[in-house]
C-alpha cells in the first residue's frame, strides 16, 4: 500500500492474515508515499511487477491519474484506492462503496434500494458511499458543513445515478431537517472520533430512523451510534466497510473470496463473516 501517513494503517495486518489463512504465498507491506509520489509509486509497481496495490490519502487522485484504465467507480469518484493487474495494464478501482453496500446487506440486512437516504459529509467517503447507494437507486440527500462541496458531491451521485437509467435528481442537498424523514442516515464526518467531538447531527432527529451508520470504527460505538441505539435504530460502524473494502481488493487480486473472519480476527475486530 501506498499513502502518507500509513504506518498505523490496519491493512498490512488485515491482507496478510488472509494470505496466512488461505496458505498464500502472498505478501502485504505499506511504503509511506508523501503527496507528489503517487505516479512515480504506480510506476513501480508496473516495474516491480507488484500484482496488487492499495492507495490512502492523498494519493487516490493521482493514482487515478497513473492507471491505464479506471473502474466506473474509480471514474465517476476520480479517486482509485486499489489498483490491479489484467495481462499488462493497470486498472484503477475504488472499493469503499461496495464494501460499504456488503456492509450493510450483510451485517444489517438491508438492501437500499428505494430506502431514503441521508449522507451527512461530502468528503472522500461520503462521496463513494453516496454513489454507491444511488447507483443502487436510493434516494440520497446530502448534508454538509460546506455548501459547496456538497453540491459537488451532489453531482458526482447523480452522474453515477444516471449512469443507471435513474430519474434526474435522485441525489439532491439538504439540510440536517432531512434526517427526520430518512429510513437510512451514514455519518460520513470524522465527527465522533475524538472525545469531546459534537454529534453530526441534532440525535432529536433520529426518531423513526430505521438505520444509523457510522463509518467510524474507532472507537467501535460513537455518541452518534449510542443516541440511534436509544431511538430504536439499528446501528452499523465503520468495522464493516474497512473489511469489505479491503477483502473486495483482496478478491481482485488474488481470485480468492477473503477469509472476512479470520483478518478481523488479526486486528482485533469481530466479524460474523
Ligand atoms: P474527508 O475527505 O476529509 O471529508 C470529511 C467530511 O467531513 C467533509 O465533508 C467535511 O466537511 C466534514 N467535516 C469534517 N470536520 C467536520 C466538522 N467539525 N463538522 C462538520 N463537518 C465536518 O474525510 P473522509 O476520507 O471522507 O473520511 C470521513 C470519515 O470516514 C472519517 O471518520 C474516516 O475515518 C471515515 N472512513 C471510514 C472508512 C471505513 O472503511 N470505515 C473509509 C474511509 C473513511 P467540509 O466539506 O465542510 O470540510
Amino acid at each position: 500500500m501506498i499513502g502518507d501517513p500509513v504506518r498505523h494503517s490496519l491493512s498490512p495486518a488485515l491482507h496478510n492474515a488472509a494470505f496466512a489463512h488461505l496458505g498464500l504465498d502472498w505478501t502485504y507491506v505499506a511504503f509511506e508515499v508523501p503527496a507528489g509520489g503517487g505516479a512515480g509509486a504506480v510506476a513501480a509497481m508496473r516495474a516491480l511487477g507488484i500484482d496488487g496495490l492499495s492507495v490512502t490519502m492523498p494519493l487516490k487522485a493521482e493514482a487515478a491519474e497513473a492507471c491505464d484504465e479506471l473502474s466506473p467507480a474509480a471514474a465517476m469518484l476520480g479517486a482509485v484506492n486499489c489498483v490491479r493487474r489484467s495481462a499488462d495494464r493497470l486498472i484503477g478501482e475504488n472499493t469503499d462503496g461496495a464494501g460499504f453496500l456488503r456492509s450493510l446487506r450483510t451485517q444489517a440486512g438491508v438492501d437500499p434500494a428505494g430506502l431514503r437516504t441521508v449522507v451527512l459529509g461530502a468528503g472522500g467517503a461520503a462521496r463513494a458511499v453516496i454513489v454507491a447507494l444511488a447507483t443502487e437507486g436510493a434516494p440520497v440527500t446530502v448534508v454538509n458543513r460546506s455548501p459547496d462541496a456538497a453540491a459537488r458531491a451532489v453531482g458526482v451521485g447523480g452522474a453515477a445515478a444516471e449512469a443507471t437509467g435513474a430519474p434526474a435528481g435522485l441525489v439532491t442537498v439538504g439540510g440536517p431537517e432531512a434526517v427526520r424523514n430518512a429510513d437510512v442516515v451514514v455519518n460520513a464526518t470524522p465527527l465522533g472520533m475524538t472525545e469531546g467531538d459534537s454529534l453530526p447531527v441534532d440525535p432529536a432527529l433520529l426518531q423513526g430512523v430505521q438505520i444509523v451508520a457510522d463509518l467510524i470504527y474507532r472507537p467501535e460505538r460513537t455518541p452518534l451510534l449510542a443516541a440511534a441505539a436509544q431511538a430504536g435504530a439499528v446501528t452499523l460502524n465503520g468495522v464493516g466497510m474497512l473489511l469489505y473494502q479491503a477483502a473486495e481488493q483482496f478478491r481482485m487480486w488474488t481470485g480468492r473470496d477473503a477469509p472476512v473472519r479470520a483478518m478481523g480476527a488479526a486486528v482485533g475486530l469481530d466479524i460474523a463473516g
